[in-house]
């Protein structure tokens, strides 16, 4: 018998094979969920999948599943899949890309605006649909959405990356906008807004530029970028039942990033030595 904040219930994780979706992938097998892990990449999930199994031996039901997000076919067989569980509980429609190349108003290129829109909006409005469907056939009276946003969502970000901050923007409207659809269906939906946190999708942005890496850290109160287990426990809450009412929320999990008045000399002071 599962024991756990989340015990007992049915979750999909998409964008699961590294970054947040692991380190969640990873608290929610801990928390007693039994978990679908999907992702684009077959070969990495497997590795992440690997290392779930390595870290929560006790863990329930953990299984993988490719799945591109923008897809609308593979969606819904990544959902339906979990109808064999008992259906859907939770659904943390998570995968998502970055362009930010010198995206500004003149330079994105039509392509990359396209393709993120695709991914970081079109995956999640399918995943929202699909889940949905899923629980009205499994006749389910409480479920939890999450949909990662982005602090860039709440915020102007002063880096040039237009089809990402638009896209973001627009899982908060969608997010928003479900949890009162179907709020009285008992379905809550809530956005993750991270901030900048060490997880290859930053790296790949910041490069070993670490002058530009110290540039952006000293924004933080903290000092420094958030780790993908931080934004984790923040999903375990708005998964669990501990969140029954929390819905339709802009959740930024972001060290006070969004609450901070940049001055000169950075934002906080560094701690006596
Ligand atoms: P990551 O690159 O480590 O993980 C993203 C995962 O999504 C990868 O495993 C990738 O293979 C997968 N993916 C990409 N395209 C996909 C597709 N079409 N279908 C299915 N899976 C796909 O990044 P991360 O930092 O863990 O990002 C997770 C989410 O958090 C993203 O939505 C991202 O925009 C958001 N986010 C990240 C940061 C950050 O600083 N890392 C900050 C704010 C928001």
């Amino acid at each position: 018998m599962a024991t756990g904040r989340l015990a007992g219930k049915n979750a999909v994780i998409t964008g699961a094979a590294g970054g947040i979706g692991l380190e969640t992938s990873i608290l929610f097998a801990k928390e007693g969920a039994n978990v679908l892990m999907s992702d684009i990449s077959a070969e990495a999930l497997e590795k992440a999948l690997a290392k779930v199994k390595q870290l929560v031996p006790g863990a329930g039901r953990v299984e993988v599943l490719k799945c591109d997000v923008s897809k609308e076919s593979e969606v819904k067989a990544m959902v339906d899949a979990v109808d064999a569980w008992g259906g859907l509980d939770i659904l943390f429609n998570n995968a998502g890309i970055m362009h930010a190349k010198d995206d500004d108003a003149v330079n994105t290129p039509e392509a990359i605006w396209d393709l993120t829109q695709n991914i970081n909006v079109k995956g999640v409005w399918f995943g929202c649909k699909h889940a949905v469907l899923s629980l009205r056939r499994n006749k389910k009276t409480r479920a939890s959405i999450i949909n990662t946003a982005s602090v860039v969502a709440l915020m102007g970000a002063a880096t040039p990356q237009l089809a990402y901050t638009t896209s973001k923007g627009a899982v908060l409207a969608l997010t928003r906008e479900l949890a009162m659809v179907h709020a009285r269906e008992g379905f809550r939906f809530n956005s993750l807004c991270p901030a900048p946190l060490n997880t290859p999708l930053l790296q790949d942005w910041l490069g070993d530029d670490q002058a530009k890496r110290n540039r952006r850290e000293v924004h933080f109160p903290g000092g420094r970028f958030g780790e993908a287990i931080e934004q984790a426990h923040a999903v375990v809450f708005l998964a669990s039942d501990e969140a029954s009412f929390v819905n339709g929320h802009d959740f930024a999990v972001d060290g006070g990033l969004t609450k901070a008045y940049v001055t000169a000399e950075g934002p906080a002071p560094a701690a006596p030595q």
